[in-house]
């Protein structure tokens, strides 16, 4: 859009998504999980508004004063919009009129006129008495008529002005891109492993954007961690359930499992072993809550527990898929993203996180699989009592925005 100048004009939108892979009963849910996640979206913004489903295509309206911006920024964050088309309405009150109020749509949209444009109208109701070719010759007319610097161009138009003609007539020539992906809710529920830090959470968005809903897990070691870091991870938890909806957060208490492990192994391993109690616990509560992997911030050769010999002793005690979509990025990579998703500001805050607390100064960077596991077998007494506490005394947390 040219200018501020148009953006009071528009009261409605329509919400174009991609179409690949939503035919028959796929698309129904598809629309049905991409309403409830705009809903979500437009509560939190300033205003009334209306989500409404209507021959194949989702509108979205606005029932009293708005703020455009924050409204555009809501429906941004709505995974499986492709695209967000400011539209105009007007009444059916014959072709002149309809004339008249596309002089007026360009003139304010567009005040530099010297562009090239093509009308492209649809008639959704068939009973308008012009065909959709007579309308773009008419009303193509009209504007040159008002616009002499305006030029047809039919096949890379700067302003590609579409007519809808349905009960009212919808006029609309802008798309502002959305972010893609699929409706949260298309693509069943993952169990995300939240910690305070910058990668887990950019973890989150991306497999939520591919359609999943999250429920997540974090491990805190109170009074090794403090209330504050528990805090950070519920802030981090709200910013992702912008995109996501609401996020069930289970909270472990880790300390006892934590004492046992810094007691009983040795110190070089505390990572891993840690890391394999923290998985083997997010297992066992996504089984619970029928998700169907478990996601984490790992990516390769990050960290001491995250070269692939690592990865691959945590990953052994798990039989549930572990999706990990930050696996071949650079921590630049993911700071950009956590930058755009507005979680870095809060993940950099320093709070202390329960995996630093107890690390040794030299932890093993290639882990062997076989002394891992006879060394955890010096927790045999007492790790199922403990590991059964920590299931049972979660605590559980719904965090929304
Ligand atoms: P992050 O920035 O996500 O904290 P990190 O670079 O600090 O990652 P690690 O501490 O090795 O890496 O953690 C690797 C992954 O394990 C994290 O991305 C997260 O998914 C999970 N994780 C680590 N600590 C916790 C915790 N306290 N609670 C829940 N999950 C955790
Ligand atoms: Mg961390």
């Amino acid at each position: 859009m040219d200018g501020q100048k148009g953006v009071r004009m528009f009261t409605a939108f329509l919400i174009k998504y991609a179409e690949i892979g939503v035919k028959g009963k796929n698309r129904y849910i598809f629309e049905e999980a991409l309403a409830r996640q705009i809903k979500y979206a437009v509560k939190r913004c300033e205003g009334e508004f209306t989500v409404t489903r209507a021959q194949g295509r989702i509108y979205v309206e606005a029932l009293s004063a708005f703020d455009y911006d924050e409204l555009i920024g809501g429906l941004k964050t709505v995974f499986g919009i492709s695209g967000i088309c400011p539209v105009v309405y007007v009444e059916d009150e014959g072709f002149k009129k309809l004339g008249e109020e596309l002089v007026r749509y360009v003139g304010t949209v567009y005040p530099e006129t010297d562009k090239t444009f093509k009308v492209h109208a649809r008639r959704a109701r068939k009973n308008y008495p012009l065909t959709s070719m007579e309308i773009n010759s008419g009303i193509g007319s009209v504007l040159l008529d008002a616009y002499p610097a305006m030029r047809v161009d039919v096949h890379k138009p700067d302003i590609l002005l579409n007519i809808e003609i349905r009960e009212k007539i919808y006029i609309y020539s802008e798309t502002i891109p959305g972010p893609g992906g699929m409706p949260v809710g298309t693509g069943g529920k993952a169990m995300l492993l939240l910690s305070g830090g910058i990668d887990s959470p950019v973890a989150g968005y991306m497999i939520a954007k591919r359609g999943v809903k999250m429920d997540a897990v974090y491990f805190h070691a109170p009074p090794y961690t403090s209330e504050r870091a528990k805090q950070k991870v519920v802030d981090l938890a709200r910013i992702v359930s912008r995109y996501t909806g609401p996020i069930y957060l289970h909270v472990i208490n880790f300390t006892d499992i934590q004492l046992y492990i810094y007691e009983k192994c040795p110190h070089e391993e505390l990572t891993i072993i840690m890391r394999r109690y923290m998985m083997r616990i997010a297992e066992r509560i996504a089984g619970q809550t029928q998700c169907l992997g478990l996601v984490t911030g790992e990516s390769i050769g990050q960290v001491a527990s995250q070269t692939m010999q690592s990865l691959a002793a945590t990953n052994e005690v798990c039989t549930m898929p572990v999706y990990r979509p930050l696996i071949g990025f650079d921590k630049m990579e993911i700071v950009e993203i956590a930058e755009k998703i507005d979680t870095y500001e809060t993940s950099i805050q320093p709070f202390e996180d329960c995996c630093t607390i107890f690390v040794a100064k030299h932890p093993v960077t290639k882990p062997n699989l076989k002394v891992i596991r006879r060394h955890e077998q010096n927790l045999q007494e007492k790790i199922e009592e403990l590991v059964d506490t920590a299931v049972q005394t979660a605590e559980l947390l719904i965090v929304h925005c």
